[in-house]
């Protein structure tokens, strides 16, 4: 298990492209969760492209695909993890990120932008609190927008002992594939 303090460290600053694209483990909390933000981002549906300036879900014409595309959305967001050496803001998204959040990524659009209200996340948050995660991460390779070194990316989460979802969920969910 590794402190993440000094993966923070490796990551951001010291050795980025040695840590680029490596997968590291840490034992963290989930601490803060900006309710605020978009929790979708949209992408091309055909190259997957993301256009993260982008909140309305139109036809546009996809420079990568050269032709007229449809966008998709797809769950993501920021959450910052704490453990005893620090806290560090990282980005989930996609299945992982439905699976926290108890929402599929078309039911985030809807709410987000459809109906412009706020998810419910007073579920989500108590559930996450006070526990310990095992958390898999990885370093974006895409550089963020204003240049600096891309966000810590959670691959996969599962509760100390228990796997997210498996206990307390009405339906089953093989949602496991974590860290073994
Ligand atoms: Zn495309």
């Amino acid at each position: 298990m590794q402190i993440l303090h000094i993966i923070i460290l490796y990551v951001t600053s010291y050795f980025p492209a040695i840590f680029q694209g490596q997968i590291v483990c840490v034992e963290a909390e989930f601490s803060r969760m900006d309710e605020n933000q978009q929790f979708y981002i949209l992408a091309c549906s055909t190259c997957k492209q993301i256009f993260t300036r982008l909140y309305s879900r139109r036809r546009f014409y996809c420079a990568t695909c050269r032709r007229s595309a449809n966008f998709i959305p797809r769950c993501q967001f920021d959450i910052t993890i704490t453990d005893n050496s620090g806290s560090e803001t990282t980005l989930i998204a996609d299945q992982p990120a439905e699976t926290m959040l108890h929402v599929t990524s078309e039911e985030i659009y809807d709410i987000r932008y459809t109906k412009k209200q706020m998810l419910p996340l007073a579920n989500v948050t108590s559930q996450l609190a006070g526990k310990t995660f095992t958390i898999h991460v990885k370093k974006s390779s895409a550089k963020t927008m204003d240049g600096t070194p891309g966000k810590l990316i959670i691959l996969s989460y599962a509760e100390k002992q228990n796997i997210i979802g498996a206990p307390s969920s009405p339906t089953p969910m093989d949602t496991a594939a974590s860290s073994r």
